[in-house]
């Protein structure tokens, strides 16, 4: 990792962070600096649909994507599915720490508070960013990249939840198909891609939700879709009590869930309160790279 974070920040010293400011984009490709090249290709795996994929790439393009599940009918809706991965592959006292950064109209903000406490207590986590986030924090996301207590991962383009169907959750309509799907995921992989040098390892979709055809879309691209095991912060709309003891609850091998752009929520203070308890009980925290592979060869 430490090559990667090299990278990082030579990627940012080069200023390639210029285009924060513009709106997301659709894109069905990813492109790298050329300042990495090395890293990026040595940090994921090829995929079997696209073997030939640039580095940082979809392991699968938008078309074969359509071709191969476009007719395809969901049967599940969900936190689960083929290829989700909703815990850590362990039962000692290990927790990841996970906050999402949704982005848009009432989402944008960043909770200084909750990171300032996790750098002071060297607490990792994994960070997961919406691109309308970036957008309207660029020199937070600058900072946030550039350090190794933190992992950088892809919460959405538009921040939708997955669905093959336009199915909702929480009132947030989803991806109407496959196309969408794929977009969804790759936009913000491609953005992301091109500011930190190497791709994201992790995918969360807005809300969490997906469908299963939308899960199988995404282990097709190359990523793991990520739900959670604990939601420690419902949504932003826990007291800090309730942070408190819901992350304090959390079992050996636990994702938990909270959010970082709520500085008004108990998340921060929760979170606080939770983590001396959680380190004097003998538990650890972990960024998900550090127990999880990262992409993957698709294989459905
Ligand atoms: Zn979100």
């Amino acid at each position: 990792m430490i090559a990667s974070r090299r990278a990082v920040l030579a990627v940012l010293a080069a200023g390639a962070l210029a285009g924060c400011d513009r709106p997301a984009t659709l894109v069905s490709g990813g492109t790298v600096t050329s300042a990495t090249p090395h890293v990026a290709a040595g940090s994921r795996t090829p995929g079997i649909v696209r073997p030939g994929a640039p580095p940082g790439a979809p392991a699968a393009t938008r078309a074969q994507v359509v071709a191969r599940y476009g007719h395809l009918r969901p049967h599940a809706w969900g936190f689960g599915g083929p290829g989700v991965v909703r815990d850590l592959p362990t039962s000692r006292r290990v927790i990841a720490l996970t906050f999402d950064a949704c982005g848009g109209p009432g989402g944008s903000r960043y909770d200084q508070a909750l990171i300032s406490f996790l750098r002071r207590r060297e607490v990792p986590a994994t960070l997961f960013l919406n691109s309308r986030w970036i957008d309207a924090n660029p020199a937070a996301f600058r900072q946030l990249a550039g350090e190794p207590l933190f992992e950088i991962a892809n919460h959405g383009t538009r921040h939708l939840p997955l669905s093959v169907t336009g199915r909702s959750a929480y009132g947030i309509g989803g991806t109407r198909n496959a196309g969408q799907v794929y977009d969804e995921v790759a936009g913000n992989q491609a953005r992301l891609t091109r500011l930190l040098g190497v791709p994201p390892r992790f995918f969360r979709a807005g809300t969490a939700y997906s469908d299963d055809v939308a899960a199988r879309i995404v282990t097709a691209m190359g990523d793991r879709l990520v739900t959670f095991s604990v939601n420690g912060d419902g949504g932003a709309t826990f007291t800090p009590g309730q942070v408190r003891s819901t992350v304090t609850a959390a079992p050996g091998g636990s994702i938990v869930i909270c959010h970082m752009n709520h500085p008004e929520s108990g998340t921060a203070q929760g979170i606080a309160a939770a983590v001396p308890r959680l380190l004097a009980s003998g538990y650890r925290f972990v960024r998900l790279s550090d127990q999880l592979d990262g992409r993957i060869s698709p294989s459905s």
